[in-house]
């Protein structure tokens, strides 16, 4: 199941662009790693 970029699958909180790379929810700190969430643009 795809999510839309930019918002948390468990809260729908926005992601913030982690320093380690990927993306983070500040609200329950769910980690979105980048590939996982951009599977379809280049
Ligand atoms: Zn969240």
């Amino acid at each position: 199941m795809k999510y839309p970029y930019g918002n948390c699958q468990h809260c729908g909180e926005r992601l913030y662009a982690h320093v380690d790379g990927g993306y983070q929810c500040h609200n329950c700190h769910q980690r979105y790693p980048e590939d996982e969430l951009d599977g379809a643009t280049a």
